[in-house]
């Protein structure tokens, strides 16, 4: 007779090959784990195929358009240069199959099953793909999140950020919306391959929850750039003309003609046709699965991490918690995921990275805080003659002297504060970025040589 624990196929079955459901499977499997990952469409789910990487791609294609006009003031010259987008799209598809397949091969030599098809939970020990059942002793739900867009009259004239990787042909002009991530993304990215942009935003200051100033200073080098930027504007309406192009009337009664609406108004938890309600596997009212501390749901066998927990979405933060998952799991640690000082980065056109408190929050969480600012013009601009300026900011806790939030807009900023995550993850003070010596000349000197608050 087979004992309850060989009962089952798996001890671990993964739903979702993304950033989060990749990790845990590689680490159950290196913990000896019997493990399978399924996947519905491409291996590395969207960071890899729809997002981080190919978007990154397209944001150094981007940057060529400014680098080929700064060489001119360093004594550069050459032909007009000029941009190809069919290029760009097939060399960024053709990166994204290398990295599928190693996707592949870092899963099969862990001895992961990969298996491909949509899974569906039946019970809360099994799973069916392609007609075929499997148990498993745990399931983990690593399924992603997909773009929301709001119902209009026209919703299905728009593109979404996961339809930008394969368009066909680049827009002459296009109207962004969404005041997120990828909206500013997206519109500094179309904007450097020459598209006449103009970002929509339905309040009075996009990227809410980022430190005031910050957004201020991106708003306003992103108009520099000739960045159409609209507040307080939303869609009513999108017909499309007899031309193919698309005629937009916005909720103030104008209207405006436009080759491409890119809707970037967040994403939703994918948990839908899983069988997860018939589960009774609870979900918050925005369909996010809802886990404990230790990521499992209110279906003990169940769990779930990443863009579907809707906590932090984040491809690192998933990694993380795919880390302390598996670790918890199968190797008797008792560890809890530390969503504090997660530095990230907003790839617009100036970048953003940050990590911390903004100003604002800070304010409500400290008696006193210290504000140490600095605005420049970073040296490469000097020669080509470029009007782009950086932004540092550090908000420090006067009663601690820690520092407790730090941001830039400029050039570099991601890489930059990468670091700077460290110090404050180690608890680092005023005091000692102070006696740290700068790195000359660079601009991330400024955040060791501001001295006094403003
Ligand atoms: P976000 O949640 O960041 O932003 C959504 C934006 O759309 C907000 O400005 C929101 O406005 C607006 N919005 C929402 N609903 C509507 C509506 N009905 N009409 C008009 N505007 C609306 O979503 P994104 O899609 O930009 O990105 C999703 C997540 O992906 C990010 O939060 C981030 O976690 C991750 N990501 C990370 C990146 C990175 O690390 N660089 C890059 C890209 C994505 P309001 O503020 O008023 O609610």
């Amino acid at each position: 007779m087979q004992t309850k624990e060989t009962a089952f196929d798996y001890d671990l079955f993964v739903i979702g090959a993304g950033s989060g459901g990749v990790r845990a499977s590689r680490m159950a499997a290196s913990f000896g784990k019997k493990v399978a990952i399924a996947e519905d469409r491409h291996l590395g789910g969207t960071c890899v195929n729809v997002g981080c990487v190919p978007k990154k791609l397209f944001v150094y294609a981007a940057h060529f358009h400014e680098e080929f006009e700064a060489a001119h003031g360093y004594g550069w010259s050459g032909g007009q240069s000029q941009f190809n987008w069919a290029t760009l799209r097939a060399n960024k598809d053709q990166e994204i199959q290398r990295l599928n397949a190693i996707y592949n091969d870092l899963l099969e030599n862990s001895a992961v099953q990969v298996i491909y098809g949509n899974a569906k939970l039946v019970s809360p020990h099994k799973v069916v793909v392609n007609n075929q059942h499997y148990r498993a002793k745990h399931i983990l739900i690593a399924t992603g999140s997909a773009p929301f867009v709001p119902h209009f009259q026209g919703t299905n004239h728009i593109v979404t950020s996961t339809d930008m990787f394969y368009l066909k042909d680049l827009p002459h002009d296009a109207i962004v919306v969404g005041g997120g991530y990828i909206a500013v993304e997206f519109a500094g990215i179309l904007a450097g391959l020459g598209v006449k942009v103009t970002q929509l935003y339905r309040g009075a200051m996009f990227l809410r929850g980022f430190d005031d100033e910050v957004r201020h200073f991106l708003a306003k080098e992103m108009e520099k750039k000739g960045i159409g930027i609209k507040f307080h504007a939303e869609i009513l309406a999108i017909e499309k003309t007899k031309t193919g192009r698309f005629m937009v009337t916005f909720k103030d009664g104008t209207v405006s003609e436009t080759g491409l609406v890119l809707y970037a108004t967040g994403r939703l938890p994918k948990t839908k046709n899983l069988g997860l309600e018939s589960l009774g596997v609870a979900l918050d009212r925005h369909g996010a699965i809802k886990v404990n501390h230790a990521f499992q749901s209110s279906v003990p066998s169940i769990y779930a991490l990443g863009d579907v927990i809707n906590r932090v979405t984040l491809t690192p933060v998933a990694i993380r918690e795919a880390m302390i998952l598996t670790q918890n799991l199968y190797g008797n640690t008792h560890q809890q995921m530390d969503y504090d000082n997660i530095p990230t980065a907003v790839f617009s056109t100036p970048s953003i990275g940050t990590v911390g408190h903004s100003e604002e929050s800070a304010r409500k969480t400290y008696d006193k805080i210290q504000v140490f600012r600095s605005e420049f013009r970073p040296m490469k601009f000097t020669l080509s003659g470029g009007a782009e300026k950086a932004f540092i900011k550090l908000i420090v806790d006067a009663a601690t002297d820690k520092v407790v939030g730090a941001h830039m807009v400029g050039a570099d900023a991601a890489e930059i504060i990468q670091g700077i995550g460290i110090a404050l993850k180690a608890g680092a003070k005023k005091a000692d970025f102070d006696a740290t010596i700068g790195i000359h000349p660079t601009s991330a000197e400024e955040f060791v040589t501001m001295r006094q608050p403003s």
